[in-house]
């Protein structure tokens, strides 16, 4: 096994509709809502865990992969060398054979912009959304709080490719790649974090340039061209 590299996309990440990755209610301040998002504990400004995105990333290329089998569980270790999912997000098992996990995402945090509008502004970048449940006889409505980051926030946004020879076929990783390029164009027609079938969560990549600086452009993909 041979490291040979890797390649970077960096750029921000806009928020299209407002955006709500669940936080931890153990921790959550007397007073507060109910379904609080993920801050820093220590800044609390909103930010997008890697996590969050690399989870997503990985479920929306495991459906257009056809890796999903019938229990829904996330997709372990197939014994394909050649799996873009074992060999992108890694495997718990058998490593020696497919190498670490390629993909590396950082927590995405605000951009400096943001961050100014929060602590020399003033302006809260969230909102709480009330969504509705309807009782289906008094037709009254019980509304339940959503914290939000509100559309238009901008977080900035990092992707690490690492690129391994496993002796195998020596531009496999390289190759590849395509699929990270396919995960983020996934992302970017569904949804991340949660009520995303109420609205929330479509987000787009603005900005991207590679490791040496130049423009990267998520064109849509063409039908069928995934599997
Ligand atoms: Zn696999």
């Amino acid at each position: 096994m041979k490291f040979k590299g890797y390649k970077k996309l960096s750029g921000k990440i806009l928020i299209k509709t407002g955006l709500h990755i669940g936080g931890n209610v153990e921790v959550i301040e007397i007073g507060g809502v109910d379904n609080p998002i993920i801050k820093n504990p220590i800044t609390n400004e909103p930010y997008i865990p890697g996590s969050s995105l690399k989870g997503k990333m990985r479920s929306l290329l495991e459906w257009r992969l056809n890796k999903i089998d019938t229990g829904g569980n996330v997709h372990s270790w197939c014994g394909n060398n050649d799996c873009p999912i074992c060999r992108i997000f890694g495997t718990s098992s058998d490593e020696a054979k497919i190498g670490p996990t390629r993909l590396i995402i950082r927590d995405a945090e605000l951009t400096p912009e943001y961050k100014d509008k929060i602590h020399r502004e003033g302006i809260s970048l969230v909102e709480i959304k009330y969504e509705n449940t309807i009782n289906r006889i008094t037709a009254r409505a019980t509304p339940r709080p959503l914290e939000r980051v509100i559309a238009g926030t901008e977080f900035n946004f990092e992707l690490i490719y690492r690129i391994f020879d496993m002796n195998d076929q020596g531009k496999m990783d390289e190759d590849l790649f395509k699929y990270v390029l396919d995960g983020l164009i996934y992302l970017q027609q569904d949804t991340l974090g949660g009520s995303g079938s109420r609205g929330c969560g479509k987000i787009e990549f603005v900005d991207l340039v590679n490791e040496r600086g130049e423009p990267v452009n998520l064109s849509p993909i063409k039908k069928g061209n995934s599997t």
